[in-house]
Parts: structure tokens; C-alpha cells; sequence
């Protein structure tokens, strides 16, 4: 059965839930598996239950779009020379403490903004997002910006246009996702770019206290194998994760699981937030670590010395994207789904506590 595609802003359910007792609802899009009940929201904040069904509240909503090169995302061994619109919307996963990104990343403002019906964040349709692409002379559009698993419905939407239209679609993640939602992903989306943060147990953990390094590794391995196009990028952050041990041993698990010549991106950390007392990355550590992985076996390892991640800077405004007149794009998003009444959804009846995960 088709799908249909919402024409205005609105709730959109949750693809992978699972009814529980008493209207409580689990969601499988990423390992958290957050267990919510009526009126809350799930850990990252974008998906809400109402009444024994969970919605993500962030369809459609759109924070940031840009042009660029692929090899930006990063990304170089697929379609080298070719140009990706990136879009991303809000929420993740993790709670990086050297994230650069918060406002966009985590979300908390806009994402509670969207729960109480006041969101002015601007709103985008598939159809629109692949004409922008076309419109612009890109060859791909690239999920990136905020965690594509816990906006997976969009996604999901988008991928199946944009590939109709001749578009690649690339997805940068964490890699904290459920076998269910890479099962969804894999046949639909051309190529993944994931974060390798750690092999330590501890730094993941301290992000995410749900997250295991073999998870990650497994989900970035099962990818591939499920035929994706699979790039690696690890962020050196001093003291944290660059080892030569460390770095020795990600090299090898790229090696041994995804390829001698699988691409490793190494980038350079920059203060921020709770890292913020941390020096940048010494450019000798980037050269150090590009030494093990060669000697590891690697053939391709690329540095990046003026780039911590993949963040949105500077971008146009959505409404220049799209050609629109910004009041219009930006008026306040309310549901307009008719279910819960002439108000369409009140959504302040039900903010609750977010993050309530029942682990
Ligand atoms: S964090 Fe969000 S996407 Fe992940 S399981 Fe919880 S509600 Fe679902
Ligand atoms: S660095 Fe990436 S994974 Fe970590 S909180 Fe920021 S967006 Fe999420």
C-alpha cells in the first residue's frame, strides 16, 4: 500500500512502534527503544505518544540546506566531482559533550517549540525537497546536520523520489541505530557516512548509556554487507580517543570488515560546549594517525585540518532554497491532521517530560 505524503505540516506515526500495555508505545528506530507513554516524548525529543500511537513531531521540518561538493559530507569514493543538497531537521541520539552542532543536533528548543504547536521552522514537502535538488544541479540529496534514524519517517519518504529522479541519497549517522531501521534504510538509501567515535566502551557510553561499541560496529558492517556504500570518519579529540593504540585498532576493524580500501576520514576536534577546556587537535596527531592506519593496511585515509564535522554554517535561509515568500514558510506549524478536533492538534495537552526511555 502507498503511502500518503502529508501536503502541510502534521503529525506523521512513528515507522517502527510497538504497542505495549496501558497506551504505552516502544519505539525501535535506535537503540534507546524508548518506552513512552501518553503525552511524552521519547529520548530524542521528536517523537511523541499521544494516546497509544507515536508520532514524530519533526516531518517535514527542515533546519538547515546546502550545496556542496560530496566530498564535503565527507565522501570520496562515491560520484567523486558530484554535488549533494544537504538538509537535516533536529534531534539525536547521542549528547556529544564536544558537539558542535547543539542547536541543530539535540534540537531541545525547536523540538519543543514543534510539541507545543509554536514552531516557525520552516516545513518541506518530498516533492519540494527533490525539485530544490534538481533546481539546483545536484546529483544527490545528503540526510546530515541532526541524526537521519530519529527523522527515519522523512527519510524514508524522501529516498524513494529522490532515486526516481536519478538522485544518490547519502545518510550521516552515528551508526546508533536498530537492525529494524538499517533493514528499512539499506534498500533505499546509496551510501552511509559514519562516525567511528571510539573502541572504548566508556567513550561511547559517556554519550549514550544504551550505546556499545559493537553495536555501532556491527550496524556500520551489516550496512555494507546489506550494500550500501559505506565511508568511515573518525573525530581525534586529544586525550580522548587518539591513542596509537586506538587509533590502531579502528583502523584495523575498517580493515578487516569493510576493506583495505575502504575510505577513513580523520578529523580535527575544535573546542566546544563541554570539551570547550580541550586544545584542538594537533595537525602532527592527524599525520600520526594517517602513519597507523597506512601501516595497518588502509589505502585510503584522507585528513581534514580545517573541519571538525559536518555542521551547518552559514547556509541560506530555507525560504531562498525553495524560491518562497519566508512568511509563508515560516508561519506557526500546527498539526493539520482533523483527529483531535476543531483546534487540529493542541499539542501543549501533551507535553510531557521527555526522555522518559523505561530503561
Ligand atoms: S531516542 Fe527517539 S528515535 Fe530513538 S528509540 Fe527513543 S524515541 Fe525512538
Ligand atoms: S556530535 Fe553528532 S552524534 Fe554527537 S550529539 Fe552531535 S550530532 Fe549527535
Amino acid at each position: 500500500m502507498s503511502r500518503i505524503i502529508p501536503q502541510s505540516y502534521r503529525l506523521v506515526e512513528t515507522r517502527l512502534q510497538e504497542p505495549l500495555e496501558n497506551g504505552t508505545v516502544r519505539c525501535h528506530l535506535c537503540p534507546w527503544r524508548c518506552r513512552v507513554g501518553h503525552g511524552q516524548r521519547g529520548f530524542c525529543q521528536a517523537h511523541v505518544n499521544r494516546h497509544g500511537t507515536l508520532y514524530n513531531l519533526s516531518w517535514g521540518i527542515i533546519s538547515s540546506m546546502e550545496l556542496a561538493p560530496i566530498e564535503e559530507k565527507p565522501i570520496r569514493a562515491y560520484r567523486p566531482g558530484s554535488r549533494v543538497l544537504s538538509v537535516g531537521s533536529y534531534g539525536c541520539s547521542f549528547r556529544c559533550n564536544g558537539c558542535h552542532n547543539l542547536e541543530i543536533s539535540w534540537g531541545a528548543a525547536a523540538l519543543d517549540a514543534l510539541a507545543r504547536g509554536e514552531s516557525t521552522s520552516a516545513w518541506v514537502t518530498p516533492e519540494q525537497l527533490v525539485a530544490v535538488a534538481l533546481r539546483h544541479g545536484a546529483q544527490g540529496i545528503a540526510f546530515t546536520y541532526s541524526e537521519p534514524a530519529i527523522w527515519l519517517e522523512y527519510v524514508l519518504d524522501v529516498a524513494p523520489l529522490a532515486r526516481a529522479a536519478g538522485l544518490y541519497t547519502v545518510y550521516v549517522s552515528n551508526s546508533f541505530v536498530t537492525p529494524e531501521a538499517l533493514a528499512l534504510v539499506a534498500p533505499v538509501i546509496d551510501v552511509l557516512c559514519s562516525d567511528i567515535k571510539s573502541m572504548q566502551e566508556a567513550f561511547y557510553r559517556a554519550l549514550c548509556p544504551t550505546a556499545e561499541v559493537a553495536g555501532i560496529l556491527e550496524a556500520i558492517a551489516t550496512a555494507q554487507r546489506l550494500g550500501m556504500h559505506v565511508e568511515t570518519r573518525t573525530n581525534l579529540i586529544p586525550g580522548q580517543n587518539d591513542s596509537d593504540a586506538e587509533i590502531a585498532a579502528i583502523a584495523r576493524w575498517i580493515h578487516d570488515h569493510l576493506g583495505a580500501e575502504s575510505p577513513w576520514h580523520l578529523t580535527r576536534f575544535f573546542p566546544a560546549y563541554r570539551l570547550a577546556h580541550l586544545p584542538a587537535t594537533p595537525l602532527e596527531t592527524l599525520q600520526r594517525a594517517e602513519a597507523i592506519a597506512y601501516a595497518e593496511g588502509l589505502t585510503q585515509v584522507y585528513l581534514y585540518a580545517d573541519k571538525g564535522c559536518d555542521c551547518a554554517t552559514e547556509n541560506l535561509p530555507i525560504a531562498q532554497w525553495l524560491e518562497a515568500d519566508p512568511a509563508t514558510v515560516h508561519q506557526v506549524k500546527r498539526c493539520s491532521a482533523s483527529c483531535c478536533g476543531s483546534e487540529g492538534v493542541v499539542l501543549r495537552r501533551y507535553e510531557g517530560p521527555a526522555g522518559d526511555t523505561g530503561h
